[in-house]
């Protein structure tokens, strides 16, 4: 009787919790609709129609936009990952809080993190990340949920951008401004490498580049959304929404390290798909030069006022 109690109890947090998770990245995606309709040449509502953005629960692949332009897929676990991997971050911040004038002290000691990070890094590994419970016992303050929940909800607005920017690269007709960029970063990083022949970078020079571009466009697809609901009382919102693109790639890239640790440091160098998330991270920080930053005065700032996160995940990294 027990057990089966507890069996119902689960079912209906996660089906709550999935309906919470998908009307999220459909509110986020609606944001970003205007912009990504004027760059296909649509009209808004001609792009709300032919478009359909949803939650999948397929744990093999993160994130999808198919090749065709129509759906995009964002998987919950890679949204429950960036939460729990962040909300550990955020218990080790000590945080003030100017509605209280009180100063928090971190919820958890330094020295526990590499352990529950690793935890984490597991259970997701073997799907069991919803139940494993990121901070046993530790509640964290409220001035760092207002943290938690700014970064977690940055990241999965630049999950939705990501895939947001490959559906405008499959229906654009015309010439991608990011497509030059991005196929530069590309060349230059592949160009000096003598263990590949060339029509095995020739083979990675298209995926790599669609990749690269489709960050680009996404980094840009985010900060035009407007100033409404949660963002109103973010103050620089703009500059927390630049952040999630770089925490979200550095906790990719934190995962991948994981796996290849446990591949017995055999090093996986190259994958056809998909480049880097090293590469990844460095283009989105060089990006101002690439994509449009006008109006954002911060821009190049936000990235140093996150980069703590980014130094505390690769920092975890390497333990
Ligand atoms: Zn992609």
């Amino acid at each position: 009787m027990e057990e089966s109690k507890k069996v119902i109890g689960q079912q209906y947090s996660n089906a709550a919790m999935r309906g919470e998770l998908n009307k999220l990245i459909k509110d986020i995606a609606k944001q970003m609709r205007p912009q990504a309709a004027l760059r296909i040449g649509i009209s808004e509502n001609e792009l709300n129609k032919s478009l359909s953005v949803s939650l999948g629960m397929n744990d093999e692949i993160n994130a999808y936009a198919d090749r065709r332009g129509h759906y995009i897929v964002i998987n919950g676990s890679l949204m429950i990952y960036y939460h729990k991997m962040l909300k550990v971050y955020c218990a080790t911040l000590s945080v003030g809080d100017k509605a209280t004038n009180h100063m928090y002290k971190p919820s958890i000691h330094p020295e526990r993190i590499a352990s529950i990070m690793k935890k984490l890094l597991a259970a997701d590994l073997e799907n069991k990340l919803l139940l494993t419970k990121a901070l046993d016992g530790v509640e964290l303050n409220r001035a760092q949920i207002v943290v938690l929940t700014r970064l977690v909800h940055s990241c999965e607005c630049f999950a939705v951008g990501h895939e947001m920017g490959h559906i405008i690269i499959s229906r654009t007709k015309s010439n991608i401004m990011e497509m030059e960029a991005a196929k530069k970063i590309v060349e230059e990083f592949l160009e000096p490498i003598k263990e590949l022949k060339d029509n095995e970078k020739k083979e990675l020079l298209e995926p790599w580049t669609e990749e690269f571009c489709a960050d680009l466009i996404g980094l840009q697809l985010t900060l035009s959304i407007p100033e409404v609901e949660p963002y109103k009382h973010w103050g620089n919102y703009k500059s927390w929404l630049c952040s999630g693109a770089e925490i979200s790639r550095s906790l990719d890239m934190m995962m991948q390290e994981y796996k290849d640790r446990l591949n017995n440091g055999k090093l996986v160098t190259f994958v056809n798909t998909h480049p880097h998330d090293y590469l990844r991270l460095q283009a989105i920080r060089g990006s101002q030069d690439y994509i449009d930053a006008k109006g954002i005065p911060w821009f190049g700032e936000s990235f140093s006022v996150f980069s703590k996160v980014i130094d505390f995940v690769l920092g975890i990294g390497e333990k």
